[in-house]
């Protein structure tokens, strides 16, 4: 059979075993049908056959973002999103003009400002009220740690100076006691349970502008790493009409606050929630917190401002026994058990619970997971290949810039943080990597990933070091673990995740090719072109591409 279509003139990367790469690719009904140099390619060329020259540019396998959280960052970039907005100024102009904008919204909702952003970390309402002085506001900061609000949402929540702070968050205040305007941690809750929850149609709406942003980054493939009922039945409504855009493995959140029983539901709903495009065959545990507020589980206590060992090694979601009995429930059933892991205790504990669960179950092509694995112990490194366990990394996070240097490095001990990100070390031990971007708590752009992950500093940061340099990973394994790498986290890697004939075509088309460039330069490749299925769902305007395949 001819080809639907050929590109050609490119430097094809397949990110197949051997990491070869090619000139052409043809693909015939939305699948690879042959990859090579240009004669061999131009074997399938038909009078149908539409021809692209692609003069020099690069062509991967579709990106695969193996953690994030799709709908719901989907969802908050319809609301008032700070998303790329440049501090205090811009967020208060930009909240300004989506409430002029939204005059049917009876609350500014909204979210992507970061504590580095505002002296102390702590925005006031007073900023806010000067641009939404009549309804109630609420925008999350950029990791979801804590909320800005105005003076309307306070006085619907009720918060006063002799409002106590909630368990497990904290309401901060003035030399007074009265409220400020910054919410942290579970004090969120007090305005953000008032305000109004997404519709099951604003949720759709959602999953479609995240979809379309990825196809502009290139993104093919993705895990929405929390995925609760409802989230779960809008994805089930697009994929089941044929409209979801890219695939998406769901991990399925379990529920802390309930038991074993819970088992049987999951596997109905990956029953349920396994058609089209959408396969919802994991589950998903928090088994800490983050380092900045000191939730993390780590090995060494956590250090005082003066650099002396406290007593607290951080919180455990789950006592071991529990951790190990619901990772081999789950195993059993045959669900890949993905776990946040920030800290080096968690780690640890959680590739125990996985090896019982190994143990008792007998070994199988199972895809585990630990997601951000920010702190691991060198005991351990080997044990992700030893045990087939996914590292599941944010590359992004791996740089000095001030939430790692002042926030994270000063209040653990040395040799936690001499093993930060230990990204280069798991892949010399053999074990699998792959790369999510944790949007929206960062970009879920491959490129700012891909350059973070090769120079172990941010383009676009203010930091000249990079962090721990040896564990900077060439540009290969960097593609690798952000194409086939994810794809096999999603359990996607026999389909998709590389080039090679008898695989969707699912492809990104870069300006140029990234080997010969400085990482820094990465973020001015422009995308091209993007691929599901044979489809181009996004051409950059005047591009080779752009006008229908
Ligand atoms: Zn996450």
């Amino acid at each position: 059979m001819p080809a639907d279509l050929i590109l050609r003139g490119a430097t094809v990367h397949t990110v197949d075993a051997a990491r070869s790469t090619a000139q052409a690719v043809a693909i015939e009904a939305g699948r690879i049908a042959a990859v090579g140099d240009m004669d061999a390619v131009d074997g399938l060329r038909g009078p149908a056959t539409r021809v692209v020259d692609l003069e020099g540019a690069m062509v991967l396998p579709g990106f695969g973002d193996a953690h994030c959280h799709l709908g719901e960052s989907g969802h908050a970039s319809t609301l008032c999103s700070l998303d790329g907005s440049d501090g205090p100024d811009e967020h208060l102009r930009r909240i300004g003009a989506y409430r002029e904008a939204h005059p049917e919204r009876d609350w500014v909702v909204g979210s992507g400002w970061s504590m580095s952003d505002f002296p102390g970390g702590t925005p006031t309402a007073a900023a806010l009220d000067a641009v939404v002085p009549d309804r109630p506001a609420v925008l999350t900061n950029r990791d979801y740690h804590g909320a800005w609000v105005n003076t309307r949402a306070l006085e619907l929540a009720g918060i006063t100076a002799a409002t106590p702070d909630p368990a497990g968050g904290r309401i901060e205040r003035d030399e007074h006691g009265a409220p400020l305007g910054t919410l942290q941690e579970q004090a969120m809750h007090l305005v953000l349970d008032l305000a109004p929850a997404p519709t099951h149609a604003d949720r759709v709406a959602g999953i479609r502008a995240a979809v379309a942003y990825y196809h502009r980054l290139g993104i093919t493939a993705s895990q929405d790493a929390k995925v609760d009922v409802e989230w779960q039945a809008a994805y089930e409504e697009l994929a089941r009409a044929g409209e979801l855009g890219l695939r998406v493995r769901g991990a399925l959140e379990w529920d802390v606050g309930r038991g074993e029983e819970q088992v049987a539901e999951l596997v109905e709903r990956r029953r349920a929630g396994t058609v089209g495009r959408l396969a919802c065959g994991n589950v998903k545990f928090f088994h800490d917190g983050v380092v900045e507020n000191r939730t993390a589980a780590m090995l060494d206590p956590y250090l005082d401002a003066g650099g002396r060992p406290t007593g607290e090694y951080g919180i455990d979601m789950y006592s071991r026994a529990d951790l190990e009995r619901f990772a081999r429930l789950c195993d059993a059933e045959g669900f890949g058990v993905h776990i946040h892991t920030i800290g080096d205790r968690a780690v640890r504990e959680s590739l125990d619970a996985l090896e019982a669960a190994i143990r008792a179950n007998g070994r199988r092509d199972a895809r585990h997971q630990l997601a951000h694995v920010q702190f691991a112990h060198p005991d351990d490194l080997p044990r992700f290949r030893a045990l087939g366990v996914i590292a599941n990394v944010t590359p992004l996070w791996a740089r000095l810039e001030a939430y790692v240097s002042e926030m994270t490095l000063p209040f653990v001990s040395e040799r936690a943080g001499s093993g930060m990100y230990p990204f280069a070390s798991i892949v010399r031990a053999g074990g699998a990597l792959a790369f999510g971007s944790d949007w929206s708590v960062s970009t879920p752009d491959p490129r700012h990933q891909l350059a973070t992950a090769v120079a172990r500093r941010d383009p676009l940061g203010s930091a000249e070091e990079p962090l721990l340099p040896a564990e900077r990973l060439d540009l290969g394994t960097a593609i690798a673990a952000h194409t086939i790498g994810a794809a096999h986290a999603c359990s996607l890697e026999a389909v998709t995740g590389s080039i090679e004939p008898g695989k969707l075509a699912d492809l990104v088309v870069l300006e140029r090719d990234l080997f010969g460039l400085a990482p820094a330069d990465f973020l001015d490749v422009r995308v091209l072109a993007t691929l599901v299925e044979g489809e181009v769902v996004h051409a950059e305007p005047g591009s080779a591409l752009a006008g229908g395949a």
